[in-house]
């Protein structure tokens, strides 16, 4: 198969998500009281409404909408004032009713939007625009069709197969303790275009749901969730090819990966002139491929049809605005704070709204700073973003809250920084022992005698001697190969054991190189 950049450049992805997030907040289950309980031991939530025996009436959540609408509100969407349950037919043990109550053609939330930052390397995918290419950053937004309720099945475990396969199971078990417990599911417009745009999405959607307080947004443990479709189109055309769904991704690199695969896949089937079937796909990201589960043959009948058991909800405009008062700040106006309060770059802002633990030491640390906010805030946002992230990308067990770097530690090593005290080198020697030793910069620093030396007269020295004894460099300087300056630059680092501040000798050299005798 040919390389993702490769075909892109001559067809463009379409690509949709469905995701599926679990209210996993809430106290009780969607149309019952059952508690929710993630790992409870099995059949212990459940009652005659999510058994689905005769005659047990549901009613709905009441929390569940609130959170449905905080999630519209936050993504832009029209709340309706009037929607429906349905009924939805499905037949297999996890669910005993035999349908799946959820939304009709009206759901709670409609018509939305999110507004996507792409920038960094992934946003070099986008081959078509001209700012993707040259700036590797551009914005895109992306309607959200529409955001419905519903509830989820119960679980299966299959016993007697391999690592709880249906595959040579002697027989299966049900656990109904998710069985009624509520989802709400976002359906995106096609209007994805790179496998980059789609995570970029999931992780927004993700902070966005995080900040809500609605959802643990768990892809691990399954309580987020995303269906990828993709179908290719020539570069200049406008029709939509036919699709293929990636069912159940629980990551965002899977989601990445996967819809690069299947981009690429679809591409070489097509160019070899066949057609691609309208099917849902599995991706494996072991094998690093897709492999067919199912094929769709004709639209699914689900023979949907309004639940005579549930009236159609009504919300008021009071409900809407109770709940619109209730927004949390959402990671668009954190990040518009961050550049306004402390002349953070958009880049550095967004990374750090990203993150709510890395985002909470920030603001510790901007705290402790007072008056010199401004001045440390990109200095210590780079510490967080770069140095502290390469320091915990380590076997995970890095916990930045517990951790021995408290905010006022990180706020000091940056200003021994910015005072010129240390280098930036030694910053990063410093941080390493702050980790390691728990102790304060500025302990370590004395410690250790690793003050920069900025004194002009005490460098001047270091320069002249190391001008001195090397001649030759120096004249082939003088003739025209100023790229040696680097070479002097590294003798006199060498020469003061690595305290000499970099700035005073650059400027030092550049004095007595530039003078000819
Ligand atoms: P289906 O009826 O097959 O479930 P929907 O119209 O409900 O399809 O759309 C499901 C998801 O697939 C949505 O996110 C939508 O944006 C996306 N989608 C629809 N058509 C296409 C297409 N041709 N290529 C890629 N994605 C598509
Ligand atoms: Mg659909
Ligand atoms: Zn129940």
């Amino acid at each position: 198969m040919r390389p993702l950049e490769d075909v892109l450049r001559e067809w463009e992805a379409v690509i949709g998500l469905e995701v599926h997030c679990a209210l996993t907040t809430l106290a009780t289950k969607m149309f019952c009281g059952c508690k929710l309980e993630f790992g409870a031991p099995p059949n212990t939530h459940t009652c005659p409404v999510c058994l689905g025996l005769p005659g047990a009436l549901p009613v709905p959540n009441q929390a569940a909408i609130e959170s449905i609408v905080l999630a519209g509100l936050a993504t832009n969407c029209d709340i309706m004032k009037r929607s429906m349950f349905y009924r939805k037919g499905y037949l297999y043990p996890d669910m005993a009713k035999g349908f799946q109550i959820t939304q009709g053609p009206v759901a709670f939330c409609m018509n939305g939007h999110l507004d996507l930052a792409m920038e960094g390397p992934g946003a070099g995918e986008r081959v078509d625009l001209p700012q993707a290419r040259e700036r590797g950053a551009y914005a895109t937004r992306i309607g959200v069709a529409r955001i419905h309720l519903e509830e989820d099945a119960g679980k299966m475990i299959h016993v007697g197969g391999g690592e709880g396969r249906i595959a040579g199971a002697t027989h299966s078990l049900v656990d109904f303790n998710r069985a009624g417990t509520p989802l709400i599911e976002l359906v995106t417009r096609p209007d994805l275009r790179t496998p980059e745009e789609a995570r970029r999405f999931m992780q927004k959607l993700r902070q966005i749901f995080l900040a809500l307080g609605i959802s643990s947004c768990s892809m691990e443990e399954g309580s987020l969730r995303a269906d990828g479709n993709v179908s290719l189109r020539r570069r200049g055309s406008d029709g939509f090819g036919v699709k293929t769904e990636l069912k159940n991704i629980n990551s965002f690199k899977h989601l990445h990966d996967g819809l690069a695969y299947e981009i690429c896949r679809q591409a070489e089937v097509l160019e070899a002139g066949g057609a691609i079937r309208q099917e849902t796909r599995h991706w494996d990201p072991h094998a690093k491929r897709t492999v067919v589960m199912r094929v769709k043959e004709t639209a699914d009948d689900y023979r949907m049809f309004p639940d005579p058991d549930l009236a159609p909800y009504d919300l008021t405009d009071e409900f809407i605005e109770r709940l619109r008062a209730k927004l949390p700040e959402l990671p668009d106006q954190k990040v518009e704070r961050l550049q306004a309060a402390f002349g953070l770059a958009a880049y550095d802002a967004r990374q750090l709204a990203e993150d709510a633990a890395t985002l909470a030491f920030f603001e510790d640390g901007m705290a402790i700073a007072g008056g010199d906010a401004r001045a440390v805030a990109k200095p210590l946002a780079n510490l967080l973003l770069n140095d502290v992230a390469a320091a915990a990308a380590g076997d995970g067990s890095f916990d930045l809250a517990a951790g021995p770097l408290t905010p006022d530690r990180a706020v000091e090593l940056v200003t021994l920084m910015a005072e010129g005290a240390v280098s930036s080198r030694q910053g990063k020697e410093v941080l390493a022992a702050v980790l390691a030793e728990g102790k304060d910069p500025r302990a370590i620093v004395e410690e250790r005698g690793m003050k920069q030396v900025s004194d002009a007269a005490a460098i001047e020295v270091v320069v002249d001697a190391v001008l001195a004894a090397n001649p030759d460099q120096v004249a082939k300087y003088r003739a025209g190969k100023t790229g040696l300056i680097g070479y002097f630059v590294g003798q006199c680092m060498k020469a003061t054991n690595g305290q000499g501040n970099p700035q005073v000798i650059n400027q030092i050299l550049a004095e007595k190189l530039g003078a000819t005798e």
